[in-house]
């Protein structure tokens, strides 16, 4: 993402819902190891509860709220001296009320709306609220600019380019000498990417750097494996059912593997008839039946071989196979950022410290239920 930016971008990485089921702690403390100090300018959040959590856990550097909050929690966010994202000239008011009311000063962005449509000021209405907002930051310094694409993961990037254009037109309108004094970020992962040449210091990467695809042409190197392991192999005869709703009825005498992971994990039931496959020893094997709660099966007829005890590989790499997390959720019908936050607390997340980001097997490896392990 840096080289892609050019030099002297900082990065806000987004480490909002668990940095997208993975861990913002760890996240954060590889972040803060792996970048220079210019280089990593401060953290995205989406709740003030995720940013006092990262308070909680040491991390003294920036941490931008970027959803719009309670009034209630306004205070906390003060407290724990979080960066607030503010969609209106109240939102400005009440922070103020808060700021002077504490004695300390508070830092604020504001976001725009370009098209995105559920938060934000109105870019056209920028010479109004601009005005407005500058007023009512009493006791507050206001910050930052910025605004989110809708679309600069789509093949065609002119709805990406028009959200920049009206960007640009706000900065337009804004009272002389109020520019200067600001910090702009819009760029995502794709926009940073794709798009570029945005010159904002500040840019948001999030699903780029957990391993999902920022769009056709930024496929990232594979970060997170989600493993399970075979927990019982069986020969059944043609003819044995499987699963909820007996969807599934072998026909002929065909091996079957049960893993200990299913949809309480986090691996969807859309994956089995997604036509969803797992590696175990190097090979591809299909599930069949229904994904339950705490179990999968898969079709090991074709790998004799495999037995209780073997490594099945959901997402990642195995020998020559690889699945990716985006095949993963093109299959379940949905995105790579809907697969990761999905993957619940129940699976271990195992992490490869001390590694160099530019290592290919990456940082995070999730296992399930390591007590079903055996070795
Ligand atoms: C989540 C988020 C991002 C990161 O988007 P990716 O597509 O994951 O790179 C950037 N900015 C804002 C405001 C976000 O909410």
């Amino acid at each position: 993402v840096l080289a892609a930016t050019g030099p002297g971008v900082g990065l806000i990485p987004m480490v909002k819902a668990d940095a997208y089921g993975l861990g913002a702690v760890p996240v954060v403390e590889a972040l803060a190891s792996g970048l220079g100090q210019g280089e990593l300018w401060g953290v995205g959040v989406a709740t003030i509860p995720e940013g006092r959590a990262l308070r909680g856990a040491g991390w003294g550097g920036r941490i931008l709220v970027f959803t719009p909050v309670p009034d209630a929690e306004i205070r906390l966010a003060a407290e724990s001296a979080l960066t607030l994202c503010l969609s209106s000239v109240d939102a400005v008011r009440r922070l103020s009320d808060v700021a002077v009311r504490g004695g300390r000063e508070l830092p604020f962005h504001i976001e725009v709306d370009t098209g995105m449509g559920r938060a934000g000021l109105p870019w056209h209405e920028a010479g109004d609220w601009a005005v407005r907002v500058r007023e009512a930051a009493r006791g507050v310094r206001w910050e930052g600019l910025y605004t989110h694409f809708h679309s600069a993961d789509e093949p065609d990037l002119r709805a990406t380019d028009e959200q920049w254009t009206r960007f640009r037109d706000t900065l337009s309108r804004l009272p002389s000498g109020l520019r200067e004094g600001l910090l702009l970020h819009v760029a995502n992962s794709a926009a940073a990417l794709r798009r570029r040449g945005f010159g904002c210091e500040l840019v948001r990467p999030g699903i780029f750097l957990y391993g999902g695809a920022a769009g056709p042409d930024a496929i990232p190197n594979p970060v997170v494996s989600l493993r399970s392991r075979v927990v019982l192999a069986r020969d059944v005869e043609p003819g044995t059912v499987l699963g909820y709703g007996a969807t599934y009825v072998a026909r002929r005498r065909e091996r079957w593997g049960t893993l200990s992971i299913g949809y309480g994990d986090g691996v969807p039931r859309a994956l089995a008839t997604g036509g969803g496959m797992v590696v175990i020893r190097g090979r591809r094997v299909p599930i069949i039946g229904r994904i339950s709660m705490d179990l999968t099966v898969v079709d090991l007829t074709d790998v004799p071989e495999a037995d209780a005890g073997d490594v099945a590989t959901i997402i990642g790499q195995e020998g020559e196979e690889a699945i990716s997390l985006d095949e993963v959720a093109t299959r379940c019908g949905t995105i790579s950022y809907e697969i990761l936050t999905g993957l619940s607390p129940r699976l271990p997340r195992e992490y490869r410290g001390g590694e160099r980001a530019s290592d290919e097997r990456g940082p995070a490896e999730i296992r399930s239920r390591p007590e079903l392990h055996q070795s």
